[in-house]
């Protein structure tokens, strides 16, 4: 008993010991020649910070995916992060800065989300932050250099939570222009443990949220009654398109972040208690979606069948 404790003792100071120095060993600085640098808008300390390529992608895969997911699925996940960000960094004026100077912002409502290894270490505590960091440098590194490619052009990898197993949608449903890699696809495989949620707005709040957000909309001021809203019109995969609100038409994607539902798949039932949402899945819906890759990941596919499957036509190359 006393000797398990003994040789416990030392494996954790060899862990904590060993691992930093393979992490020094790994990194990009050392053994990378491509030298880009991302210039990264911090926006809770409002600073620019200058980051190698590699070491920005590790701090997105570790926002961006839980570091419990296949390695597959981290790898289809860090070539997903590079192809953004280098589309953002050669897209020069042509794409609205995130903020003057910057390539991209670590603010998930901008850009893709990004933690640094200090935050890393708050999240999984220093043992988990080991472990964690170490197998998404591998999904990193195992994938340098790679990026998704459409027709020569390198794509907007957009990505979402979860589809909740009802497949991606089409670019076009949602952001009315039309993307031809962001096509609708089956999600066969959706790992998303619970996809489905619901959630109960009183009419009160129902009223607030609409007559804040749309001073337009015809809510009846002081009446405490729930307007009436209902799905009019709906997409080619089955989810709300648009809605109608006491008679005025808005979007299912405004409505959505009116309310702040989990994604556009939802079913309004309206009660004498107020209105009943049920959701399916989380985000947007479009281009790739992660529980759908986990899903996929355990299936044995590889991150590039993976990286194909959600984004139509498209080819992963190498960019030295
Ligand atoms: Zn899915």
């Amino acid at each position: 008993m006393k000797k398990t404790v003994i040789i416990s003792t030392l494996l954790i100071i060899l862990l904590m010991l060993g691992i930093p120095a393979a992490i020094n060993w790994f990194s990009p600085a050392k053994i990378s020649g491509s030298g880009t640098v991302v210039s990264l808008y911090l926006h809770r300390e409002n600073k620019i910070v200058n980051i190698p390529l590699e070491d920005y992608l590790v701090g997105v895969v570790a926002a961006e995916m839980p570091a419990a997911f296949p390695m597959e699925a981290l790898k289809a996940q860090a070539v997903a992060a590079r192809t953004y960000v280098l589309k953002r960094m050669g897209a020069g004026e042509l794409v609205n800065p995130v903020y003057p100077g910057a390539d991209v912002s670590d603010d998930s409502r901008q850009c893709q989300a990004w933690i640094s290894s200090e935050e890393m270490k708050k999240r999984w505590g220093t043992l988990g932050f080991y472990e964690n960091y170490l197998k998404i440098k591998r999904a990193v590194n195992a994938t340098k250099g790679d990026i998704i490619i459409y027709q020569g052009e390198i794509i907007d990898p957009v990505y979402h939570s979860s589809c909740g197993g009802a497949g991606t949608e089409n670019a076009a449903d949602v952001w009315r222009f039309d993307i031809p890699y962001l096509k609708a696809v089956e999600c066969p495989y959706d790992a998303d443990p619970e996809p489905k949620r619901t959630v109960l707005l009183t009419p009160e709040k129902v009223r607030e949220v609409l007559q804040l957000k749309q001073e337009a909309l015809p809510v009846t001021a002081g009446s405490n009654k729930l307007p009436a809203i209902e799905v009019v019109d709906k997409t080619s995969t089955g989810r709300p398109k648009t809605v109608q609100v006491n008679g005025e038409m808005i979007s299912a994607v405004t409505l959505r972040d009116y309310l702040g539902l989990r994604s556009t798949n939802f079913r309004l039932l309206p009660g004498p208690g107020g209105l009943t949402v049920e959701t399916v899945g989380y985000g947007h819906g479009v281009g790739m979606c992660q529980y759908g890759v986990k899903g996929l990941a355990l299936k044995g596919r590889d991150y590039r069948e993976i990286l194909k499957h959600y984004y139509t036509g498209v080819e992963i190359i190498k960019q030295e």
